[in-house]
């Protein structure tokens, strides 16, 4: 059995069993713009290739573990387990302006330990499939089309370092653009990462449409490694090296993830250093409240306060540089970023899976 989403087999299928090519854009049709979930109702298909179709491919691997809505219902978010148990997030942030926007897994676990992060104690698991990233989609359009609603943007944010997963990011973010597909804008799709330097140069050439994001989170190599390994790799000269390199290939803004933590990331000469290191460049920066959230105060970490993330601001204003501050939608539900895996059910089922938790 394989993916409905798996193209290339899909038409070696239709071509094994003397059908023409051209049936792949029906097939393509019913699940993309049709919804249709269940192949054999797909009219528009001769009564054998339904058949063929229903014997040979899936419709969508996960499966819902449990799913939660915030009060306001502007956050539902999904935790789904892959078919081989393994468990992934997707939540559905709806925005005031009517915009729709999806953040999705890209691995399950991740192998970054950024030390804020809850996703990161629990260690790479595996890779996603890209088709396993387009199930986490096509789960977000049915639930959004209940609601008449329709989901515009997708972001690379939720479980997982997207770029070391790029064969299978990739993959999803064509099948996400393709016009005969999902047919999203490349423009609304941000793929975030905390900083690999080279596959930022390759993203910048294969998708100079879509949106970078980097987890930046401190202006200095030393302030930087203490809650960022990937800094031992790639320290902040390397990093920005390859940013600059993404925007001369693709002239777009980059935006710049820095999470506020008392104590650790909100000392105020570091708004001056973060000043300094991005004057001049087609830059944006969000400034994201630490939310601590169960399993990711054990480094003790509290949130900053307002008064000095509005100081950051300024500083960065006094550079010209333009920054917003993240409203961090679905705390209460343990979504908002950073708190996408440690809770009592997460532990359980990874230990079920016979993985050890670092606490
Ligand atoms: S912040 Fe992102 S890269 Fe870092 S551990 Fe968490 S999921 Fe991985």
């Amino acid at each position: 059995m394989f993916s409905i989403h798996d193209e290339k087999k899909i038409i070696s299928l239709l071509e094994e069993n003397g059908h023409k090519k051209f049936r792949y854009a029906q097939i393509e049709n019913a699940i993309y713009k049709n919804l249709i979930t269940d192949f054999s109702t797909i009219e528009t298909l001769p009564k054998d290739i339904r058949d063929i179709l229903t014997e040979n491919c899936f419709y969508n691997s996960l499966t819902l573990h449990s799913e939660k809505t915030d009060p306001e219902g502007q956050t539902t978010k999904f935790l789904f387990k892959t078919s081989d148990n393994k468990m992934i997030e997707a939540v559905i942030m709806r925005h005031l302006s009517g915009r729709n926007t999806l953040c999705v897994s890209s691995q399950a676990g991740c192998p970054m330990a950024c030390s804020f992060c809850a996703t990161g104690k629990l260690g790479l698991i595996r890779n996603l499939e890209s088709h396993e990233i387009i199930d986490q989609i096509m789960w977000a359009v049915h639930h959004l089309a209940i609601e008449d609603k329709k989901l515009r943007n997708i972001v690379y944010m939720g479980m997982g370092e997207p770029l070391l997963n790029y064969i299978e990011v990739s993959d999803s973010i064509h099948i996400a653009c393709n016009q005969k597909k999902l047919d999203l804008s490349n423009r609304r799709i941000t793929v975030s990462t905390c900083g690999i330097a080279p596959r930022i140069i390759d993203f910048a050439r294969d998708f100079p449409q879509v949106s970078l994001a980097i987890s930046l989170h401190a202006p200095n190599d030393e302030a930087r490694k203490k809650i960022m390994p990937v800094e031992n790799t790639y320290p902040i000269d390397v990093l920005m090296d390859a940013i600059n390199e993404y925007v001369r290939i693709t002239n777009k803004r980059v935006f710049y993830e820095y999470i506020m933590i008392n104590g650790v990331t909100d000392r105020l000469e570091y708004a001056t250093q973060l000043g300094e290191l991005l004057k001049g460049k087609l830059a944006h920066v969000n400034f994201i409240p630490y939310n601590p959230g169960e399993g990711t105060d054990s480094n003790g970490y509290l949130p900053t306060t307002k008064i000095i993330i509005k100081k950051f601001q300024n500083t960065l204003d006094q550079y010209g540089i333009p920054s917003t501050i993240r409203h961090t939608m679905g705390d209460d539900i343990d979504a908002a970023c950073g708190q996408l895996a440690l809770k009592e059910e997460w532990i359980s089922l990874a230990e079920e899976q016979g993985r050890s938790i670092k606490k």
